[in-house]
């Protein structure tokens, strides 16, 4: 007489092959983290925030701790001079994900002598800095052009030395246009002197972004697009590709609503996530992988 087998059987073979099964997705899964920060199944990346800054001087723990919860495991620490760019080396070199940049600010650009140039060009080798940045041209407090055009020049050869991608900000004064000068800058550079960068919290109009995604620049969406009046930024949203789209929170300014006017800090970029998503009618996890792979691909992430 055959023995058919019994309940307990086979339900131990049923558990057999679950914990088979459950024992390859974890294998697989780590295989994936061990192989790159990147692409962790839907976290997000904040591709400009300046949590090293004083701001953050009495929370800055918890402040990383509400990111991790809020699935931001990711951010590239930007430097607005040399002091801070110091300062935004040693945070990426403390805390597992964040990565840094090392750059002025046009604002800040009096005063660099080549002592200055030095010690950048010794922060530009560290291991965490994946960008020069943020440089750029601003002349809404009046600076002048050709200052900060020169400089600008000045950073854009050292990306090229170092390979490195930049960050640029960029702030148009009342009678000029900034990005019309630095898209004319770009282009006089033409072909191999060209740099990979990201305009960090894009204000242009829909035909410059265009522009600018034609030379291959990443465009910043910040939480300016959650404002009211967040004008031509949401046409830009809308029409831009995702490929070409970082997201960032610039923290700890520009928060989003429906915190704004508060402290902005990297756990928000999730709102900046969720607007995208919401204008551009796709997924809010696929605007979070892509835009998390745009940031990998351009600071060349992959371990
Ligand atoms: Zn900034």
């Amino acid at each position: 007489m055959k023995t058919r087998p019994g309940l307990g059987e086979k339900l131990a073979s049923v558990m057999l092959i679950i914990v088979w099964a459950v024992d390859n997705m974890v294998g697989a899964l780590n295989n994936v983290a061990k192989k790159s920060y990147c692409n962790r199944f839907y976290y997000m990346f904040d591709s400009h925030a300046h949590v090293a800054f004083e701001q953050f001087d009495n929370d800055r723990r918890r402040v990383v701790k509400r990111a991790y919860e809020a699935g931001v495991n990711s951010w590239i620490e930007v430097g607005s001079d040399v002091n801070n760019s110091r300062r935004a080396v040693g945070l990426a070199n403390k805390i597992e994900g964040v990565y840094a940049a090392v750059g002025v600010h046009p604002d800040n650009i009096t005063g660099l002598n080549s002592g200055k140039w030095t010690e950048i060009r010794v922060l530009l080798e560290e291991d965490k800095v994946k960008a020069v940045g943020e440089v750029g041209l601003d002349y809404y407090r009046g600076g002048s052009f050709e200052e900060q055009a020169s400089v600008l020049s000045d950073f854009i050869k050292v990306a090229n030395d170092f390979n490195l991608p930049m960050i640029f900000h960029v702030r148009s004064g009342e009678d000029r246009d900034a990005h019309e000068d630095l898209l004319s800058l770009l282009n006089s550079l033409g072909g191999r002197g060209t740099p990979r960068g990201v305009i960090h919290m894009f204000g242009g109009s829909l035909e410059q972004a265009k522009k600018y995604v034609d030379s291959g620049m990443y465009l910043g969406i910040s939480g300016i697009v959650t404002f009211k009046n967040a004008g031509s930024l949401v046409e830009v949203a809308r029409e831009i590709p995702l490929e070409n789209i970082l997201v960032e929170t610039d923290c700890p300014y520009v928060a989003p609503e429906p915190h704004r006017g508060e402290r902005n800090e990297p756990a928000y970029v999730k709102l900046v996530v969720e607007k995208v998503a919401e204008i551009k009618g796709s997924d809010v996890a696929v605007v979070e992988r892509v835009t998390e792979k745009n940031a990998c691909d351009l600071f060349n992430l992959e371990a």
